[in-house]
């Protein structure tokens, strides 16, 4: 099916793995492959902390044309249809790479080498208390 520019309700192009629109510049990404560009960029896994965003006019899914969710990841505004992407204005994708690496899975940061681990259980039973 055919994405229609939520801006200006145009045909989209592909263009790898987003849709552009060539009037306003807008991208169209699904999440499925949002996900991987930012954890790409950051060079970890990444988790995205989607915060609503009221009060913005909501603007039509480029695929089901249902308003979507006016959101923030970051410090970047967007709007997102939770079954079929996310839509960025002109310069908002690049914005948002450059915030990739602040959306590292806290998962991913606390993980530790197995010789930490027993480091530390090491220490614990000594009963150092550093
Ligand atoms: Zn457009
Ligand atoms: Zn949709």
């Amino acid at each position: 099916m055919e994405l229609m520019c939520p801006v200006c309700d145009a045909p989209l192009e592909e263009a790898g793995s987003t849709s552009r629109c060539r009037l306003c510049e807008g991208a169209w990404i699904s999440e499925d492959a949002l996900v991987p560009i930012l954890e790409q960029r950051a060079s970890t896994l990444v988790e995205l902390p989607w915060r609503a965003r009221p009060g913005d006019k909501p603007r039509p899914c480029a695929s089901c044309k249902a308003e979507m969710q006016t959101v923030d990841l970051g410090k970047v505004q967007l709007d997102r249809c939770p079954d079929h992407g996310v839509w960025f204005d002109a310069d908002e994708l690049a914005s948002l790479l450059r915030e990739a690496k602040h959306f590292t899975k806290e998962m991913a940061a606390v993980q530790e080498p197995r010789e930490g681990l027993l480091h530390r259980l090491a220490k614990l039973f000594r009963g150092d208390k550093t």
